[in-house]
């Protein structure tokens, strides 16, 4: 029987099958869709200010009647531009719009409306530049002035008064009828509104105490709803039974011993957890986090061996095709001679008949550790007793893939890694599945790399530099942010002036470095040409490596000393930082140049971020605190980008209170049994079907 609440959003008065279309864009198609529609922000109309009281360099509302309306078209500028000027008791104010012709057809002389903007000095007068505008219609229109009203993200086609007239009459017939879903005692302890006070006043706050009151309460469900199953999950992983592996002591030292360095404080102490979780008879389920260059893949490695020697097989899944291969080699290095391990390379690029009988030798159990891309987690890889599944720079896989590589064993293993470090809270919450262990520290000896900003002018001066490392020995990376990577960049990013790595490439190698030996690596090369240029580099056969960004995970040459970004204010915090973490490896002094023409405020806060801070930690915070969390995790990070109204950075505090209650609950009632729970039961199971069977199987 469907509920009130799933009621589709067509059967409500007014809503035809075009108005339904415009709700399907918005993703609205129930009822409850268009509840959890939350406005963008609100406007007090309960007093409007008057044109006479406008301030400049604030946004304000302002109500008037249209006294002069114009479009005209700039031809010099290629521009449509919309005039108006609007008027109440006390003045007048000029107002302008850019590139909306259409608006000729609303904004009419006469037309009673309201706008909100910014009010701007132009020519020594006030002046709105685009501003938000409403018309307000003969009839008295009392959802849209004399209270607070709520302004929805909205697509053209709909207007603010009839997506706030849905909403009111959706909220006046289906409130009622709503069911709650926190239970009595707990919004008691925590002090929350009910369900329907809190979606009448998300909507139509009476004040903007209640307003707040009800942001809190959405967003502690919406907090509480994401972390019961996570946590549900991490239940479940402690009471199954995994494999318990027999770690040899001996085999570790041997192998610690024979390395190059001492393993850091850090890198000891989480390889200790590690091999606690692997000793035990419980699967790890554990996510190891590092900053970049922080000497996480040795202790990978060694976990994998160990997990050789104690008989199982290891599949170790890497983001991109060079980092797989740097693997191998590094792997094959560590373990030659006595160490053998049997090691194998799977990424896409291999023949058919290889793939097949590579296939063979996983099933029969004749590989032990089987280095990939996510090729590792295509259907008809079968393994013979997969015992540790790692995954490096896990950030770049989604959280599904990340489930489906342990899926090939019986309950192996599971490490992942990531050079992403964010807040405890944050972290708990994302990966409350998730055992963490954290490197806390670099290496000794690493000097800080020296991060410095050059124009376009400065160009000269950064290949002078290139030059003069490259006579002392050492080699460069130069970086540019592009081709069809819509991954790193948008495409509506990508034209025009960007300057592409293969023609910078064939400039560079025939010209500025015709002396040097230049490289150049990309994500459409071949990936035997890929591995043929990469390991040349790796000799020191190549100077100077052009590559896009396929560099920014995982790449360990500790003799390039220098990067050169090239158009850096179009890489996310993180990615810099990321690509940085390629040079300053070793205990040279390392450098890293950004060319950059930061033109917007955002660019212009990541360029100084980047410029100014080297611990991964702060930049992401950061970075965190510049794009918000949706954009910072990525669509691909699930997770956190489901959250519709709660905001993990501002709400720290009620995160952690809804996590404390989700750990009440799970306690209490860890099948979601109880009839008080039933309905918690049921949206977990609506809102994140990926955990229906931890819910279901609880
Ligand atoms: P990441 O954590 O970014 O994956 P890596 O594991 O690639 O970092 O390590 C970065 C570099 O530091 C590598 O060249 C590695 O050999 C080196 N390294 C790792 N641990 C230590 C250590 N304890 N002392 C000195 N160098 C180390
Ligand atoms: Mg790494």
């Amino acid at each position: 029987m469907a509920k009130a609440i799933e009621t589709p959003i067509q059967f409500l008065k007014g809503v035809g099958p075009k108005k339904k279309k415009l709700f399907t864009r918005l993703g609205i198609n129930t009822v409850e869709d268009l509840l959890d529609y939350f406005p963008r922000r609100y406007e007090d109309r309960s007093n409007f200010v008057t044109i006479s009281k406008l301030r400049p360099k604030d946004l304000q509302t302002v109500k008037g009647t249209i006294l002069i309306a114009n479009l005209r078209k700039s031809w010099r500028r290629h521009l449509f531009i919309f005039q108006a000027v609007v008027t109440d008791k006390t003045g007048k104010i000029a107002c302008v719009w850019f590139n909306q012709p259409y608006l000729k057809d609303y904004l009419k002389v006469g037309r009673e409306v309201i706008l909100y903007g910014m009010a701007e000095e132009h020519n020594g007068r006030l002046q709105l530049n685009n501003p938000e505008y409403e018309i307000l219609e003969e009839e008295k229109d009392n959802l849209s002035i004399g209270r607070i009203v709520p302004v929805y993200p909205l697509t053209e086609g709909f207007t603010q008064r009839f997506f706030r007239k849905t909403v009111k009459e959706c909220l006046d017939e289906f409130l009622p009828r709503l069911v709650e879903v926190l239970p009595f005692d707990l919004r008691s302890r925590r002090k929350l509104l009910n369900l329907a006070q809190s979606l009448l006043n998300i909507h139509f706050p009476a004040t903007f105490e209640l307003q707040k009151e009800a942001y809190q309460r959405l967003s502690f469900e919406e907090f509480f709803l994401f972390q019961v199953p996570v946590l549900l999950r991490k239940l479940k992983i402690k009471q199954a039974a995994g494999i318990s592996h027999a770690i040899d002591e001996n085999f570790v030292r041997e192998i610690i011993n024979g390395l190059p360095f001492k393993l850091t404080f850090s890198q000891e102490q989480v390889l200790g957890q590690i091999k606690k979780d692997m000793a035990s008879s419980r699967p790890m389920h554990r996510l190891l986090q590092g900053d970049v260059g922080s000497g996480k893949t040795i202790v990978s490695f060694i976990s994998s061996a160990l997990a050789v020697k104690a008989g199982s097989q290891v599949a170790f899944m890497v983001p991109t095709e060079i980092l797989a291969q740097q693997h191998f080699e590094n792997f094959r290095k560590l373990f030659s001679g006595n160490r053998k391990i049997k090691l194998s390379l799977l990424t896409s690029g291999l023949k058919k008949e290889e793939k097949q009988n590579l296939y063979k030798k996983i099933k029969s159990g004749d590989v032990d550790l089987v280095i990939g891309t996510h090729a590792l987690i295509q259907e008809d890889l079968q393994f013979k007793r997969l015992g540790l599944v790692i995954i490096d720079e896990q950030h770049k896989f989604g959280v599904s893939q990340r489930q489906l590589l342990p899926a090939k064993g019986k309950l192996p293993d599971l490490l992942i890694m990531t050079a992403t470090p964010i807040p405890r809270t944050l972290s708990l919450t994302l990966y409350g599945d998730l055992d963490i262990s954290v490197i806390q520290e670099m290496p000794g000896g690493r000097l800080p790399i020296e991060t410095r900003l050059f124009n376009e002018e400065g160009r000269a001066k950064v290949y002078d530099f290139i030059r003069s490392r490259i006579q002392v020995g050492r080699q460069v990376y130069i970086v540019y942010p592009i081709i069809e990577e819509s991954l790193v960049l948008p495409a509506r990013r990508t034209g025009g002036d960007l300057r592409a790595a293969e023609k910078m490439y064939d400039e560079l190698k025939t010209k500025e470095f015709k002396q040097f030996k230049v490289g150049l690596v990309h994500g459409r090369l071949k990936e035997e040409e890929t591995q043929k240029v990469m390991e040349e580099f790796r000799k020191g056969k190549i100077d100077i490596l052009v590559a896009t960004t396929i560099l920014e995970v995982g790449m360990d040459i500790s003799n390039a000393t220098c990067m050169v970004i090239e158009h850096a204010e179009r890489f996310g915090l993180s990615q810099l930082h990321q690509l940085r973490g390629r040079v300053g490896r070793g205990s040279e002094q390392s450098y890293c140049l950004l060319i950059a023409n930061p033109e917007t405020a955002e660019s212009r806060l990541r360029i100084k971020a980047i410029t100014e801070l080297r611990d991964g930690f702060r930049i992401a915070e950061e970075d965190l605190r510049i794009r918000g969390p949706g954009e910072f995790f990525g669509k691909r990070q699930h997770g956190l980008s489901v959250l519709r109204i709660a905001n993990p950075l501002t709400q720290m505090h009620i995160l952690k209170d809804a996590r404390e209650e989700a750990i009440k609950l799970i306690n209490q009632d860890p099948g979601l049994r109880l009839r008080q729970h039933a309905a918690i039961r049921e949206l977990i199971g609506k809102k994140y079907p990926e955990h229906k069977e931890v819910i279901l199987g609880g």
